[in-house]
C-alpha cells in the first residue's frame, strides 16, 4: 500500500444468494464499513441481484459493481447484459476477465480486451483479473504469463482510458482454494506489473494504478498483504460473502 493510492476492497459474490439474501448482506457490509475512511469499498452480486443491492446502498458509500458484461453495445445477444444496463442500474464497476470466466466460458484476452472497452465507454470501472495457473507458476511463466494478458487486455487504449482501469493479480491456484500468495510472491507480481504499465502508458498512470491482490484473502492475512508497497487492495470472493469477515478485512488498518 502507498498513501498516494487509495485502496480498493471489493467483494465478489459469484453466483451465491437470493435478492433478499443479497439486500441484507449489503445492509450489514453497508453497516459495518461506514466508519472506512481509508479505502474504497465495493460488492459485486450476481445480475438479477443488483437492483435489490442498488436499493440498499443508496446514500452509502460503499460502491456497486458487476461480475462480467457483454463486449458488444446493444442487440441480439441472448443472455448478455451490456455495460449501459449496468451503469443504469447502479453499477460503477465491472469484473472483467476473471479466471473462472476464461475457464468455464473459454474467454480469451482479445474478449476481455473487447468487454474494457465496453466497459470504459459507459464511465464504469473494469477491475481487469489476471493470474497465472498453477503449471504455469511451476514452470516459471508467471511474469510472462500477467504480461501477455495485461498487453492484450489494454491495447488500444489512450492514457485517460488505461488510467481508469483497476488491475486485479489473481493467481489461480489460490482462488477459492485457501492458500493465498505469500506477500512476497504477490509484491513480486504487482512490482511487475507496474512495470509493464509504466512500459506502456508512463509513470503517472502505472503509479496511479490500483493493482488488488484476490485469492483467498481472509481476515487474517490481509495486513500482510496490504504491507507491500505495491498492493493496492484486494478483490475477495468467499470471505465477501460473510459481512463480518468482509469487514474485518476492509477494517485491516484497525
Ligand atoms: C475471486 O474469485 O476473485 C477470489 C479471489 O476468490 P477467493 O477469495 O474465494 O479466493
Amino acid at each position: 500500500m502507498n498513501p498516494k493510492r487509495r485502496p480498493l476492497i471489493a467483494g465478489n459474490w459469484k453466483m451465491h444468494g437470493d435478492a433478499a439474501w443479497a439486500a441484507a448482506l449489503a445492509r450489514e457490509v453497508a453497516h459495518r464499513t461506514a466508519r472506512a475512511r481509508h479505502c474504497d469499498v465495493a460488492v459485486m452480486p450476481a445480475f438479477p441481484l443488483i437492483p435489490a443491492v442498488a436499493r440498499v446502498l443508496e446514500g452509502s458509500p460503499v460502491a456497486l459493481g458487476a461480475q462480467d458484461l457483454s463486449p458488444e453495445e446493444e442487440g441480439a445477444f441472448t443472455g448478455d447484459v451490456s455495460a449501459r444496463m449496468l451503469q443504469s442500474v447502479g453499477c460503477t464497476h465491472v469484473v472483467v476477465g476473471h479466471s473462472e470466466r476464461r475457464e468455464h466460458h473459454l474467454e480469451g484476452d482479445d474478449l476481455v480486451r473487447r468487454k474494457i472497452a465496453r466497459a470504459l465507454g459507459a464511465g464504469l470501472i473494469p477491475i481487469l483479473c489476471v493470474g497465472e495457473r498453477l503449471a504455469e507458476r511451476e514452470a516459471g511463466r508467471t511474469l510472462e504469463r500477467v504480461e501477455t494478458q495485461v498487453r492484450i487486455a489494454m491495447q488500444g487504449l489512450d492514457e485517460a482510458g488505461a488510467s481508469r482501469v483497476v488491475l486485479a493479480y489473481e493467481p489461480v491456484w489460490a482462488i477459492g482454494t485457501g492458500r493465498t500468495a505469500t506477500p512476497a510472491q504477490a509484491e513480486e507480481v504487482h512490482e511487475f506489473l507496474r512495470g509493464v504499465v509504466r512500459g506502456l502508458f508512463g509513470y503517472e498512470v502505472a503509479e496511479g494504478m490500483r493493482i488488488l491482490y484476490g485469492g483467498s484473502v481472509k481476515p487474517d492475512n490481509i495486513r500482510d498483504l496490504m504491507a507491500c508497497p505495491d498492493v493496492d487492495g484486494a478483490l475477495v470472493g468467499g470471505a465477501s460473502l460473510d459481512a463480518e469477515s468482509f469487514s474485518r478485512i476492509v477494517n485491516f488498518a484497525e
